[in-house]
């Protein structure tokens, strides 16, 4: 059976087209049928199987996102009630439950405070601002994957349900909390959509499950 899918990219600040097009060229090449839409708001949130959260600076994504209170409570119970959700370095820090700077500490951000972790920012210091590694990650395959680290964050500890899924020298760097997937590189620039087709089967089975 031909399903269609419609997966969001919030679109507040960030690395929202080179979403766009990685969930674009996922869908094609699993042959999926679906929508990619930029969204800012949540008025369109119930149209949606899934959403990414892309990277870039997650106090400004935080701060314009909560402007509004009743915004972040709408995205808080989708989430908690099952809408799948890929968050990328500033996504993966927004999610979280715990954040701090590694150099300013307790920056008292806002946060949607749904995946079980403690996330240190800017985790990987100045020299290595931006950096790739080759990457293991078994739960998308045997080959590794291009992690690209842009001021990335770092996870330092994991809650019960939280599934570390990748570590890069003890650090763990990716994760999977049930229907929320996170990393702290940028999956998006990998030129390798194995993140976004992970995060399409998690939106076919929710799909799914909507229409039961
Ligand atoms: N350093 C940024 C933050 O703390 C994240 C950087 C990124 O998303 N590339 O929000």
């Amino acid at each position: 059976m031909n399903k269609s899918i419609t997966i969001g990219i919030l679109s507040i600040q960030g690395d929202v087209e080179e979403n766009v097009s990685a969930v674009q060229q996922s869908m094609d090449e699993l042959n999926i049928e679906g929508n990619v839409i930029p969204i800012k708001d949540m008025s369109k949130i119930d149209m949606l199987d899934g959403l990414v959260i892309p990277g870039g600076e997650s106090t400004v994504i935080g701060t314009l996102l909560f402007l509004d209170e009743s915004q972040k409570e709408i995205l808080r119970n989708k989430i908690l009630n099952g809408l799948p959700v890929l968050g990328t370095c500033a996504g993966l820090i927004f999610l979280s439950k715990r954040a701090y700077d590694k150099r300013l500490g307790d920056t008292k951000q806002h946060l949607l405070e749904l995946l079980d972790v403690t996330v240190e920012r800017n985790a990987f210091g100045r020299q290595y601002e931006s950096f790739e590694n080759q990457l293991s990650v078994p739960a998308i395959g045997d080959d590794l994957f291009k992690g690209v680290f842009i001021r990335g964050p770092v996870i330092t500890e994991t809650g019960n349900d939280v599934e570390v899924l990748c570590r890069l020298e003890e650090k763990i760097v990716a994760v999977q909390q049930k229907n929320i997937l996170a990393t702290s590189f940028h999956p998006e620039l990998a030129d390798d959509y194995r993140f976004h087709k992970k995060l399409i089967e998690l939106c076919l089975s929710y799909n799914e499950s909507k229409s039961m």
